[in-house]
């Protein structure tokens, strides 16, 4: 295969990697990583202490380098969940920056301190020549639906998933990526870091995100891409109305993605109206790497997530197994998927993968509907988003978006709940825009039957502070019944 990195070596003074205080250039990049990776040698898996911080690229970029296959944590992991990881994927050491603190529970490996400067007494190592089917990486799921399970990913995979989307969003070298996202899952570090390293452009990771830190990096800053969550999105979309600096920055970026969950149309909209430019959705997951993107340039259509990325077969299933040929925007199936992205398997878990398959299929676990023009809109996961009621299949992704569309309505969730009538009812879950006065109940409900149809109208809705979401901003819907609230504020 191409070596991961065919730029690392090659454009030594170009700007790789700026995080806070920390920048590194190629050159910089390939001499202490070089240097890391000769430490690795003879470890069979590390795991990396992955903080949002320069070191932590640099100690993936090493485990690449050496042919470890490397298991990012995140720190802010509880005690539990970082025991099972640990206890799952059984580390030989931890990467780790001299200043951090590690938990306790990382005691027992030996810890290896990652260090910027590369003058140490290690001779610096090039990128072993390993199988690419190799694992380069064992990402943890986000545990949105039930306990992380560690996805294989190797070399070819990431290498072709970022191929992929180079050739959709004509990503290239001259790209100055944005981006605020944790280090620890697909969305941050593989499209986030390897994704400008391996084009050999520049990535500039603000550390934490901040409207200002994008308004500048991406304004004067000369960034050419944002990439984010829709949490981020949502924030972006609130400063606009009083930030013109920002208008200016996402006005003249080159492209502005979000993945790892839906975008409201409404912050669509909002994006939109203040800078004149659509937000790209694209769609993947941690055992997958990407699926699809809408294209640049293409048609924009709020609430899809596009078209399938070059090399990436999909298909939907319906309950009995049959492929929709229909491309009619109505039938709802499973998402399958096949193609170079697939991950290698879930470490330890042969029956899990085996459930995953059907054939040479990956079953995403999410359902969509196709447009007539082969454009993917999810409709959400099977197992949280799919509402069975009244005999109907009712995406709770639409509700939500109807929600969202009600002045008084900042966040919203849906969800179904066992019904002795109509087998499953439909239920809101609404952080309300002024938490004095919520709008009523019953205005939400005829709101949604409103502009979609009766049938989905709420039957009951519960007022909420906040959503519970995890760290990549994902509503964790099994944690709704717990926050909730009902009846009246
Ligand atoms: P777990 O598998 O542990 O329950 P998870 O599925 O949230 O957690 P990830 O692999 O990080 O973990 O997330 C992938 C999921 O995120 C997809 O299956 C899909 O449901 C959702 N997703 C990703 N991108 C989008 C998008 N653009 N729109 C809607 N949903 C998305
Ligand atoms: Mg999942």
């Amino acid at each position: 295969m191409s070596v991961l990195f065919p730029a690392v070596a090659a454009r030594s003074d170009r700007p790789a990697l700026r995080c806070g205080a920390d920048s590194l250039t190629y050159g910089e990049l390939a001499r202490t990583a070089g240097a890391l990776a000769a430490r690795l040698d003879g470890l069979e898996r590390v795991a990396v202490w992955a903080t949002p911080t320069a070191r932590t690229a640099v100690a993936v970029v090493a485990a690449l380098l050496a042919g470890v296959p490397a298991v990012p944590l995140n720190p802010r992991t509880g005690e539990r969940e970082l025991a099972h990881i640990l206890g799952d994927s059984a580390p030989g050491a931890v990467l780790a920056g001299p200043e951090d603190m590690l938990p306790e529970g990382l005691a027992k490996l030996s810890r290896i301190g990652v260090e910027l400067d590369a003058t140490g007494p290690f001779p610096a190592a090039g990128e072993k020549d390993v199988d690419p089917e190799s694992p380069a990486l064992i990402v943890y799921t986000s545990g949105t639906t039930g306990p992380p399970k560690g996805v294989l990913l190797s070399r070819r995979a990431v290498a072709a998933s970022l191929d992929a989307l180079a050739e959709a969003w004509a990503w290239t070298s001259d790209d100055v990526l944005v981006h605020a996202l944790p280090l620890f899952h697909v969305h941050g570090l593989v499209l986030g870091i390897l994704g400008p390293l391996r084009r050999g452009g520049e990535v500039r990771h603000l550390g934490a995100f901040s409207a200002e830190g994008v308004a500048r990096e991406l304004g004067a800053g000369g960034g050419t891409v944002l990439f984010g969550v829709p949490t981020m999105y949502h924030r972006l979309a609130d400063a606009l109305s009083h930030d013109e600096e920002l208008v200016r920055a996402l006005a003249g970026a080159r492209l502005l993605v979000s993945g790892s969950a839906a975008l409201p149309v409404h912050d669509h909209e909002r994006i939109a109206a203040a800078t004149g430019r659509t937000v790209v959705e694209r769609y993947g997951m941690s055992e997958t790497l990407m699926n699809t993107s809408v294209r640049p340039g293409g048609k924009p259509r709020p609430g899809t997530v596009g078209t399938p990325l070059p090399g990436v077969d999909l298909r939907l299933v319906d309950e009995d197994g049959s492929v929709l040929g229909a491309y009619d925007g109505e039938t709802v199936g499973e998402v399958q998927v096949r193609g170079p992205n697939l991950f290698s398997g879930y470490l330890n878990r042969p029956e899990a993968t085996a459930a995953a398959f059907d054939g040479d299929w990956f079953r995403t676990g999410d359902m969509a509907v196709r447009e007539a023009d082969g454009t993917v809109r999810l409709v959400g996961r099977r197992a949280t988003d799919l509402i069975k009621s009244g005999g109907y299949k009712i995406g709770a992704g639409e509700i939500e978006n109807a929600l969202l569309d009600h002045p008084g309505v900042r966040e919203a969730a849906v969800t179904g709940e066992p019904d002795p009538d109509l087998g499953e009812r439909i239920v809101a879950w609404v952080v309300p825009t002024d938490a004095s006065a919520p709008p009523a109940e019953t205005e939400l409900a005829d709101h949604v039957a409103g502009l979609l149809a009766p049938h989905k109208r709420p039957r009951a809705v519960r007022y909420l502070d906040a959503l519970p979401r995890n760290d990549m901003g994902k509503v964790l819907k099994k944690a709704l019944p717990a926050a909730g609230r009902a009846g009246a504020f």
